[in-house]
């Protein structure tokens, strides 16, 4: 599939030519000079465990990967403290308020040709709440790390499920 690139100066709406910027071919605009730089977004996710289950959400029929389960996540927004994101984001989809305790895991998500990621999966302790599922999810619940609903959404959230479990499995912390 072909990157995301614009056909038009976001600027001052000239088509766009594709020339080599930095050893890439790029969209510049002619006129102003604008270069269109594809960069990957910020992904956060949320891990919170129970004993040896962890929280996994259902998502909806009607949003991307519909109907798979993955570890509740969102995107970062522009002005907005990643933590703070990782927080907000696991509330409105499972109704309850987590403490960030650590990091589990940062890798690149490639699975959507046309947005790539950066993923920061975080260790959160529920302070307060109770599993409702909200705004992308229509199911969340604590399951056994052997035996997880499938399909998941995302091949980094298998990733990140099967490190966690190898960790737990040798008496480890999950997060640093
Ligand atoms: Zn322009």
């Amino acid at each position: 599939m072909n990157p995301p690139f614009f056909s038009y100066c976001p600027h001052c709406a000239t088509p766009l030519e594709r020339v080599p910027v930095g050893g890439k071919v790029r969209p510049r605009c002619p006129v102003c000079g604008y270069v269109q730089y594809l960069n990957p977004t910020v992904g956060v996710a949320v891990v919170v465990l129970k004993g040896k289950k962890i929280l996994l959400g259902k998502r909806a029929p009607n949003v991307s990967y519909g109907g798979t389960w993955c570890i509740p996540c969102g995107h970062l927004e522009w002005e907005e403290e990643v933590r703070e994101a990782a927080i907000r984001e696991f509330e409105e989809e499972t109704g309850l308020k987590v403490k960030i305790a650590g990091i589990v895991a940062v890798h690149s998500n490639f699975h959507n040709p046309q947005q790539h990621t950066v993923g920061i999966w975080f260790s959160g302790e529920v302070m307060k709440g109770k599993p409702q599922p909200g705004d992308d999810l229509v199911e969340v619940g604590y399951f056994p790390l052997d035996n997880l609903p499938q399909p998941l959404a995302f091949p980094t959230d298998r990733r990140v499920l099967e490190e966690v479990k190898v960790r737990l499995g040798k008496g480890e912390r999950i997060a640093h």
